[in-house]
């Protein structure tokens, strides 16, 4: 048995921790600080077994030096060829992992940075800066086309697959995702119960891949209505999947 719980930092990273119950084995997911790690593993009388690391960027590695101060022997899980250099073991497509009993499948997924990596499993996938609730990452590093590959990998998982994202974005996310869509009803309802849950200072998160693939407009180029009420700027033909994801993001970026 697994548990995962989210551990808050700066204003809206998620920091996740992977508990697992028999072996007392933790890990966590993207420690861009270290101090609510180590309030998190005091709280819970655990001591931190690993580290997995989606992207190079530095609100999902800074805390990553002061954690081996701590625990100087641990694993640092992390994509091959990042900019980020204290990765210890590095991981490449299609690679098996196996964290706290949870036998991971390594996914690339270039887009937001070209070095993303994206922890997969039947039933939890962690996706980083890649996919996230209603929306998807900034492309700082990889092409549109890249991002729509990525993603399309990503929505082959079950439906009952939970999708442990970085950031607290949704509410911005699907606000976006209603204008692409406003007759979307399962993403009305959605959006409804996201602001019920933040009004109590809870996450939104995990998803689920059924939800990304019924409300997230980044999951919905195959959609002949996504197109519908795109800004005129944006309003010359496209016929491909990725040069419709490319408009929805370009369009995100100015929303
Ligand atoms: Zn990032």
């Amino acid at each position: 048995m697994v548990q995962v719980e989210p551990i808050k930092a700066f204003n809206d990273n998620y920091i996740w921790a992977i508990c697992s119950q028999h072996e007392q084995q933790t890990w966590v997911v993207d420690p861009g600080q270290s101090q609510p790690v180590f309030t998190f593993l005091k709280a819970h009388n655990r001591t931190l077994s690993g580290i997995l690391i989606t992207h190079h960027h530095w609100d999902h590695t800074d805390g990553v030096a002061e954690l081996l101060l701590q625990f100087p022997d641990i694993p640092v899980y992390g994509p091959k060829d990042s900019k980020f250099t204290g990765i210890t073991h590095p991981l490449s497509h299609d690679d098996n992992v196996t964290i706290a009993g949870i036998a991971f499948k390594i996914v690339e997924t270039p887009g937001h940075t070209l070095d993303h990596i994206c922890y997969i499993d039947e039933q939890i996938a962690f996706t980083g800066d890649t996919l996230f609730s209603g929306g998807c990452g900034r492309l700082f590093e990889g092409t549109a086309k890249q991002m729509w590959h990525s993603l399309e990998s990503l929505k082959q998982l079950p439906s009952a697959c939970q999708i442990y994202c970085t950031h607290e974005y949704t509410l911005a996310n699907l606000a976006f995702a209603q204008a692409v869509e406003p007759e979307n009803q399962i993403l009305s309802e959605h959006i409804a119960w996201c602001q019920q849950q933040r009004e109590k200072d809870l996450p939104t998160l995990p998803t689920s891949m059924e939800i990304e693939r019924a409300i997230n407009p980044f999951l919905r180029t195959d959609q002949a209505k996504i197109l519908a009420h795109l800004p005129v700027y944006l309003q010359e033909p496209s016929d491909l999947d990725w040069q419709i994801l490319s408009k929805l993001r370009l369009w995100k970026d100015n929303f």
